[in-house]
């Protein structure tokens, strides 16, 4: 049977390049996203906000009626959020929050049942390094980061004897949109304090998504994996 999978934000930066390495390995992939199009001609697309909750139950079901079943899921979507910890606005944390820790916990609780049935089942969050070591002026990032560990830790000891595999990727500094805000000096300073003298690429943290995917991996769970180029 064809193994399927399920990613988050895959209309560029990390999620983007897990779509397209997953699809060149012959998984039937469906990617989320807030807008079209992905530009990879062999995914199937779905556009939703999963920021907005209560779309979750209907996103469920249309990815299950699409995919049929979900061998791997992949939690990628997430915005950060930059400022002094008592000014970021309650509208932004509200939608911080529920991008980057509600809706993966959510999504897998709704797609759960349909893993357990099959006994099979692969969850990957992708977290931060700043959810492993906290940032100054991204303390709710890190926070919802950080949730995102404890969650698949914990969900991990409940779901092993199900046959279910969790894990997370806390990737350094890659090159995506999302880090074009640093601006120059800092992206700069980030690369400086890598042991390998270079900023991630969306397609490293791609790589091992794709392991932790495959039945290579099959004897680890619950684990956060770095990926950062060695941040000294
Ligand atoms: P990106 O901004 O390039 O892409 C984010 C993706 O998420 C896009 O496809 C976007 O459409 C989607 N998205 C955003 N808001 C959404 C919403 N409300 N509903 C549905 N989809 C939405 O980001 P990236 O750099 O590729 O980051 C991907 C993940 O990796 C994020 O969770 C991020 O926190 C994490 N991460 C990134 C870095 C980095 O340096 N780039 C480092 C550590 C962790």
């Amino acid at each position: 049977m064809q193994k399927t999978a399920l990613v988050t934000g895959a209309s560029r930066g990390i999620g983007h390049a897990v779509a397209k390495l997953l699809l060149s390995e012959h998984y039937r992939v469906m990617g989320i996203s807030r807008t079209l199009p992905m530009n990879l001609p062999d995914l199937i697309p779905l556009s939703a906000d999963l920021s907005d909750l209560e779309q979750l139950p209907q996103v469920a079901d249309e990815v299950l009626n699409a995919l049929g079943h979900i061998d791997v899921l992949v939690h990628n979507a997430g915005i950060s959020c930059h400022g002094l910890f008592q000014e970021i606005p309650e509208k932004k944390l509200q939608k911080l929050y529920a991008l980057n820790l509600a809706a993966p916990i959510q999504l897998t609780r709704l797609l759960l049942p349909s893993m357990l049935q099959r006994h099979k089942g692969n969850i990957i969050c992708i977290s931060s390094i700043w959810g492993e070591t906290g940032a100054s002026c991204e303390v709710d990032y890190s926070v919802t980061k950080g949730g995102l560990i404890a969650f698949v830790k914990g969900l991990a000891k409940e779901v092993g004897l199900s046959g279910i595999r969790v894990n997370a990727v806390s990737p350094g500094t890659i090159c995506t949109d999302m880090m074009i805000p640093l601006g120059a000096e800092t992206l700069k300073t980030l690369t400086d304090e890598t042991a390998l003298g270079r900023l991630g690429t969306a397609m490293d943290v791609a790589q091992l998504v794709s392991f932790l995917a495959s039945d290579q991996s099959d004897y680890i769970t619950g684990q956060n994996i770095s990926i950062n180029g060695g941040v000294i």
